[in-house]
């Protein structure tokens, strides 16, 4: 969070990437975020990156190696 501006952004939603071990890509799309209307960056509130991270780790335990997911249809 270094923008000046925070926490003055639109709500809008912002696909989060992770990285898990060596060779897992799981991308999260569709989820909700402020954007910054300065700079275009996303910032996340804490309870929907717990949801998100919950998520990953299931989505991590079945197994998958590279995916997207929807925020809404994954929650
Ligand atoms: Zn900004």
């Amino acid at each position: 969070m270094k923008c000046p501006s925070y926490p003055a952004g639109e709500k809008g939603k912002t696909s989060l990437p992770y990285v898990l071990g060596r060779d897992k890509l799981i991308v999260v799309r569709d989820v909700p975020a402020l954007v910054c209307t300065q700079c275009g960056e996303s910032f996340i509130e804490s309870p929907i990156l717990k949801k998100v991270e919950k998520i990953v780790n299931t989505v991590e335990k079945s197994g998958m190696t590279l995916g997207f997911l929807e925020y809404r249809e994954a929650a």
